[in-house]
């Protein structure tokens, strides 16, 4: 038996978790103020998944780098590998909001999509 403390990030409220587990399994969660807290436990324990932002540097731009993010949830564990290929981008102006800039980013079937307009200077 485990026993984790967990922040819930469903809303400013920030409650604090405990979280027992048992061979793997979630079997309690506690000091969730609502039922979105023992979804985002069971989930955060089972398959953690985080929507990922950064910047991407943009030539020709009327602003140097473009900010983006991944359109869906990716896995915890390919944080840096997808922070590692946001970095190395380089693409050119124009671009616009919704714009993919990397499709299925580090193998995760997520594409990378602007989140800001940047014109050419
Ligand atoms: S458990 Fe519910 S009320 Fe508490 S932080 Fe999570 S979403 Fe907000």
């Amino acid at each position: 038996m485990e026993t984790r403390e967990l922040t819930c990030i469903g809303c400013p409220m920030g409650c604090l978790l405990t979280v027992e587990i048992d061979k793997g399994e979630v079997t309690s969660v506690t000091g969730n103020t609502c039922p979105n807290g023992e979804r985002y436990a069971k989930k955060e324990v089972t398959n953690p998944t985080r929507i990922v932002t950064s910047t991407v540097v943009i030539r020709n731009g009327d602003k140097p780098r473009l900010s983006v993010k991944t359109k869906s949830d990716i896995p915890k564990s390919k944080i840096f590998d997808v922070m590692k290929e946001i970095d190395a981008a380089r693409i050119d102006a124009p671009k616009k909001i919704g714009d993919i800039i990397i499709e299925n980013v580090a193998g995760t079937g997520v594409p990378v999509i602007a989140t800001r307009n940047v014109e050419i200077k």
